[in-house]
């Protein structure tokens, strides 16, 4: 199994590009780290209760935590081709210990879009708890309202999507994250494409350079 790593900007689309590709062949698997630690959160584990308080300030959680749940999500993957990491390596000591694990990464795609349209797209941003389905009010609506295509749940929106919050996860970006550009640059395992062409050009996009 190869990786491809997904580096952007939170509300970059991400976590769209990863569950279209992953939901048009079953030989990609979509693992979003934030979604493991939400899910961690709601399940109440020991990870999920420290996590917590680190992801409603939208900081970092310890990389000592994170690093061990991805690791037990690759070691435990039999059937998928291609792994698309979706969060993480999120600074340059996880992609660090990723290249330890023996891991093969085969590139890092950053899915560029400039911080001013980013606001905008996390404050339409809405999620389904229960199957972790995305959307955005005006650019990815549901059929119906506030429901789910897929489940039929009620949409919400995170608690770290507040405008105070998504201010302090860019900074967090541009400070820990954007150093992995020029880590996997100096590589050669780099690819970019445009983030802002809409859902459906931007996973064609994706898939053409992962
Ligand atoms: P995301 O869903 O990727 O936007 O992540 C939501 C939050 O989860 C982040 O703001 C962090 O608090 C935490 N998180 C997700 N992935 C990582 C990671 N690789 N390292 C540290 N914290 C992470």
């Amino acid at each position: 199994m190869e990786i491809v790593i997904l580096l952007g900007a939170p509300g970059s689309g991400k976590g769209t590009i990863a569950s279209r590709l992953a939901g048009e062949d079953p030989a990609v698997r979509h693992v979003s780290s934030g979604d493991l630690l939400r899910g961690a959160i709601a399940a109440g584990t020991p990870a999920g209760v420290e996590a917590k308080a680190y992801m409603d300030k939208g900081q970092l959680v310890p990389d000592a935590l994170v690093v061990a749940m991805i690791g037990d999500v690759i070691a435990a993957e039999k059937t998928a081709e291609t792994m698309l990491l979706d969060g993480f390596p999120r600074n340059v000591a996880q992609a660090e210990a990723l290249e330890r694990s023996g891991a093969k990464v085969r590139s890092a795609v950053l899915v560029d879009v400039p911080d001013e349209i980013i606001a905008d797209r996390i404050a339409g941003r809405r999620t389904c708890p229960k199957c972790k389905a995305g959307y955005h009010v005006k650019a990815l609506p549901p059929k119906v309202e506030g429901i789910c295509d897929k489940c039929g749940a009620a949409l919400t929106v995170r608690k770290d999507d507040n405008p105070e919050t998504v201010r302090d996860r860019l900074v967090v970006y541009h400070r820990e994250t954007e150093p992995l550009v020029a880590y996997y640059e100096a590589k050669g395992l780099l690819r970019r494409i445009d983030g802002d062409q809409g859902p459906v050009r931007n996973a064609a996009a994706f898939k053409a350079a992962m």
